[in-house]
C-alpha cells in the first residue's frame, strides 16, 4: 500500500531530508586519496547525530555502519572498512537520516582525485539518468514512465541498468511501497498522486547489469568486475508540476 503523505508529513520529510543532503555536502570535502571509508562512516554518523537526527542505515537489518560506501565494482552495500580510498576510485555513497519519524535516503557518486574521462562519463550519465526519470514524476504519469525513462537515458550510452536492486516508497520507513525498477516499459504500475514520497535511484553499470552478494552478505559486486555508479534523492509528487526534491541542496 502506498501511504500518501499529508503537507505536515511533507514538512518533516523536507527536514529530515536536508540533513541527509547537507550529511552529503559536507562528506564531499573529506573524499580524497588516503581516507578510508570508515572515517567517512565515522564523520557521516557524528554530523548526523548532531543534527538531532539518527542514521537510518545503522543497524538496519542488521547493517553495521551508518553509510553504505561502495568502490569501483561494488553497486551498493558496501560496509565501510579501513580500505584506503585511491586515486582514481569512485566511490558511491549512501546515506539515510531520521528525524521527527520521518526518513530521508540519498546516494552520490564521487571521484577520488583525478579520474578517467570514462569513469566520470558513467557518474554524470547515472546522475542525469535521476533527473531524466523524476521528469515523470507527476500525477497523471505512471510510476513506470519513471523506470523507463532512467533506462532510456543510460542505455542509450551502452550503459546497463541494474535489475535485483530497485528505489522504493519512503516516509516513516525507509523501505515503503512502491517498488521502484530503473527499467521497463512505460505506463504501467500504480498511478502517481501528490504527496507520494519516492526514492529513486539509478544504480548504473558500464558493462553488464549482473551483479552478485560477496560472502559479507551486504556487498553487491558487478559480476564482470567494471564500474557501477549510483546517484538517489528522496522526492514528493506534489501534483501535475514539478516534483521537489528533498535531499537536494545546490546542484550535486
Ligand atoms: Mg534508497
Amino acid at each position: 500500500m502506498i501511504i500518501i503523505k499529508s503537507d505536515k508529513e511533507i514538512e518533516k520529510m523536507r527536514q529530515a531530508g536536508l540533513v541527509v543532503a547537507d550529511c552529503h555536502e559536507m562528506l564531499a570535502d573529506y573524499i580524497k586519496p588516503g581516507v578510508t571509508t570508515l572515517e567517512l562512516d565515522r564523520i557521516a554518523e557524528d554530523y548526523i547525530r548532531k543534527q538531532g537526527a539518527y542514521p537510518t542505515f545503522l543497524n538496519y537489518q542488521g547493517f553495521p555502519n551508518s553509510i553504505c560506501s561502495s568502490i569501483n565494482g561494488q553497486v551498493v552495500h558496501g560496509i565501510p572498512d579501513n580500505t584506503r580510498l585511491e586515486e582514481g576510485d569512485i566511490i558511491s555513497v549512501d546515506l539515510g537520516a531520521t528525524l521527527n519519524g520521518y526518513v530521508g535516503d540519498a546516494a552520490r557518486t564521487h571521484g577520488v582525485g583525478v579520474i578517467s574521462p570514462e569513469a566520470q562519463k558513467l557518474i554524470d550519465v547515472t546522475r542525469e539518468s535521476f533527473f531524466k526519470g523524476i521528469e515523470f514524476a507527476r500525477e497523471g504519469n505512471r510510476l513506470s514512465d519513471i523506470s523507463n525513462a532512467v533506462q532510456t537515458y543510460a542505455e542509450s550510452f551502452g550503459y546497463s541498468v541494474v535489475r535485483d536492486y530497485v528505489g522504493h516508497g519512503i516516509g516513516r520507513n525507509m523501505h515503503e511501497d512502491p517498488p521502484i525498477p530503473n527499467y521497463g516499459r512505460p505506463h504501467h504500475g500504480p498511478r502517481l498522486r501528490r504527496g507520494m514520497c519516492l526514492a529513486i535511484e539509478p544504480m548504473i553499470n558500464e558493462g553488464t547489469y549482473d551483479v552478485e552478494v560477496l560472502p559479507n552478505d551486504w556487498t553487491v559486486v558487478t559480476q564482470d568486475g567494471k564500474l557501477s555508479a549510483h546517484y538517489e534523492n528522496t522526492i514528493v509528487v506534489t501534483g501535475k508540476g514539478d516534483p521537489e526534491i528533498l535531499t537536494l541542496r545546490g546542484n550535486q
